[in-house]
């Protein structure tokens, strides 16, 4: 794959996929998918599917997908044996809707 000269990552470039635009805004910073919906202007649960497809081949790119879990707003319950990574629609414990939403981050494991 070609790599560029160093340039600013914020103007997103149409050439790349929607999967390398989530994958490149998502390394360095720590986004909700409906963060990345509104960046890459696709649908919230497009972003699940990229995401989980990421979650299995980011890995083998020195890179890990990072995912900070949802947790209820009103008990604090904290969804970590979640293996979908959609949010929960209800909390185990105290049956609240109001759930913070997990969140995603692509860091790399090796350092330059
Ligand atoms: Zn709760």
């Amino acid at each position: 794959m070609k790599k560029k000269q160093k340039e600013p990552p914020v103007p997103i470039e149409r050439h790349e996929t929607v999967r390398q635009r989530i994958i490149s805004i998502l390394e360095g910073q720590t986004l909700s998918a409906k963060e990345i919906s509104g960046s890459v202007s696709i649908p919230e649960k497009e972003v699940y599917e990229h995401l989980e497809h990421i979650r299995r081949t980011v890995n083998t790119r020195d890179a890990n997908l990072v995912i900070t879990p949802a947790e209820c707003a009103k008990c604090g319950f904290v969804f970590r044996k979640r293996e979908r990574l959609k949010k929960p629609g209800k909390c185990p414990l105290c049956r609240s809707e109001f759930i913070h939403e997990p969140l995603f981050l692509i860091k790399k494991t090796v350092m330059k």
